[in-house]
């Protein structure tokens, strides 16, 4: 991807720019920062893709960095799954670290900002601070205890670390400007008492570091030299920079922050706390639920790693937020599937026919080409015999000229099989068509070599043999959610949009080649679509996910023409 003639992205001419003034390429270096509070989802995909392909395009290190300050929240779970997650979408990170591995440094700095009298313990409520901050247009005014003596302020800090105070007694705050425009700036937060358990450092600390102190003074420590991250980010570059400034050793790099615009996916969330709710209220059953937009659900589902980093590719970066529609994803994992997956043949909604001038009991295999696309995919046999399921939709007993597919007194191909022509059909008590009795052209077998083999019939079905056919818990998924957008409505919430009709389980008739197909492996169904076999499936019973359905059948194919 990334040797690819493409323009430059906002972030690579800057970067470029740098260069040119002077900054040493081989002091290039990025991370990606995720939060282990959840799955990652595909709006990370963005995130991983520019890092790391930034990474790869200037043969620079590149960080998988936790920024684990919140142990409230985070898990051991989410840290293992976020490295699955990155390495299956095909990136190798230089080192793994942990913002909490920096909390002694980040404890020395902060007593060090004490000394300089650039930071104080605050004693008051929060709700007391709020009201001393001000707003965007109003200045805050300073609180009582901004003008602590510093042995104090040492004194209670340590006692803070030593857990003589219960939370919300006492805070660490940056000393900078209470009347700066910027309410950032006004005195930030830069400790709070957290009696809490750490997924790493367990109990050894009572007091956390916040992310905006942690998460500049962790880039430097890696000497990360561009800090890339998104929009909501750009009003704290400021104190990124002031948290710079107080440690900043001239002769070591500088990281340097820059904003990117959030990617959002139509028709879902993107937002670990709303997908946390969907996992929490049994919406969807757990994070890799195959309707999530997690990397681990686009996995379950079927989806290939390829697929998504071209998607994360075609979409780029952007400096303004905006939607991606769906459909974009999905036609990136077709375009990938259509190379790649094996093509098979398996029914949804059967309809038995019988072919009644084929000898009852013999079975006769078939070969089949498992993908034009792929010359290296080969061929495999299908079994075929006097009794097959076809589509219900595939057959009308009266249709117009329109319909290539299969009617009273017409022809269709089986694919990799033979002509049929439909001669009668028997209903049951509903008139519903239960079963349609044909006939077929012994001469026209696909690839014989007979001229017959060669004879051109408009529609082409899939099919399964009955005796042979495998029985399969299929799971169709449509949209999680009805709504395009669905956390972005003033007055509702977005679990309002939830679609009810999300999932759907039926039963499907695989060809028998199938038999031993193991979770994740993806094929098309002919005509049908992608689908993957699911981490549930097992050899008694395979279970699969429809990845996505096909634009185009081969029945529409021909109408067109
Ligand atoms: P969420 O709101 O889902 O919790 P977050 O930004 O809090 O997202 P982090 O774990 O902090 O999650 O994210 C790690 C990195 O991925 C950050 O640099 C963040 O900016 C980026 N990122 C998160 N969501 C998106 C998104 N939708 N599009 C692009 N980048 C994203
Ligand atoms: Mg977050």
């Amino acid at each position: 991807m990334s040797d690819s003639p493409k323009a430059l992205n906002f972030i690579e001419h800057i970067i470029e720019e740098d260069l040119k003034n002077g900054f040493s390429k081989n002091a290039l270096r990025f991370r990606f920062p995720p939060e282990p509070n959840g799955y990652l989802h595909i709006g990370h995909a963005s995130s991983i893709c520019l890092n790391f392909g930034l990474g790869e395009k200037y043969n620079a290190p590149v960080n998988l960095r936790f920024d684990d300050t919140n142990p409230a929240k985070e898990e051991q779970e989410y840290v293992d799954a976020i490295k699955r997650d990155v390495h299956w979408l095909g990136y190798n990170w230089d080192t793994e670290r942990y913002s909490s591995d920096y909390f002694q440094q980040l404890f020395d700095w902060a007593v060090d900002l004490i000394k300089a009298n650039k930071a104080y313990v605050d004693s008051q409520s929060s709700e007391e601070m709020a009201i001393q901050k001000g707003t965007p247009t109003e200045p805050g005014i300073n609180g009582p205890y901004r003008n602590r003596t510093v042995d104090e302020n040492l004194e209670l800090f340590q006692a803070m670390k030593d857990g003589k105070f219960q939370e919300g007694e006492h805070v660490l705050r940056a000393k900078i400007d209470m009347a700066s425009t910027n309410m950032l700036m006004r005195d930030p937060i830069i400790y709070r008492v957290l009696h809490s358990a750490h997924h790493r450092t367990n109990t050894d600390w009572c007091i956390y570091p916040m992310y905006d102190w942690t998460h500049g003074e962790s880039d430097y420590i890696e000497q990360v030299s561009h800090s890339l991250c998104t929009l909501e980010f750009l009003p704290h570059r400021e104190l990124y920079n002031w948290f710079l400034d107080q440690i900043i050793d001239k002769n070591k790099v500088r990281p340097k922050q820059r904003e990117f615009a959030r990617r959002n996916l139509s028709h879902t969330v993107v937002s670990k706390r709303k997908l946390l709710k969907l996992v929490e209220e049994g919406v969807v059953n757990g994070w890799d639920d195959p309707r999530m937009p997690t990397i681990s659900g686009l996995r379950r589902r079927g989806y290939t790693p390829e697929s998504i980093r071209n998607f994360a590719d075609t979409i780029g970066i952007a400096k303004r937020d905006n939607l991606i529609d769906v459909s974009l994803l999905e036609f990136h994992v077709r375009e990938h599937l259509n190379k790649v997956a094996p093509r098979v043949m398996a029914v949804l909604d059967p309809l038995k026919i019988v072919i009644i001038n084929y000898p009852e009991g013999e079975v006769e295999w078939l070969s089949a080409e498992n993908n034009p696309e792929d010359n290296l995919a080969g061929y495999r046999e299908v079994p075929f015999s006097r009794e097959l399921f076809i589509e219900k939709a595939d057959f009308r007993e009266v249709a117009n000229k329109k319909f290539f597919r299969l009617k009273l007194g017409k022809e269709v191909r089986l694919k990799n099989g033979y002509i049929i022509k439909a001669e009668s059909c028997t209903k049951d008590e509903h008139g519903n068509v239960i079963e349609v009795q044909c006939t077929y052209d012994k001469k026209s077998k696909s690839g014989s070599g007979t001229a017959e083999s060669l004879r051109k019939v408009k529609g082409t079905l899939h099919w399964v043999s009955t005796k042979h056919a495998i029985e399969a818990e299929v799971r169709l998924y449509d949209r999680l959610f009805t709504d395009e957008s669905p956390d972005t409505h003033k007055d509702k919430d977005f679990m309002d949009f939830v679609n009810p009709e999300s999932l759907e389980s039926i039963t499907g008739y695989l060809e028998p080649s199938l038999k031993d197909a193991k979770p994740l492996h993806r094929v098309q169904f002919q005509r049908l679509g992608y689908f993957c076999v699911d981490k549930e499936s097992t050899n008694e019973k395979l279970v699969f996910n429809r990845t996505v359905g096909l634009r185009d059948s081969w029945a529409k194919i021909e109408q067109k023409k």
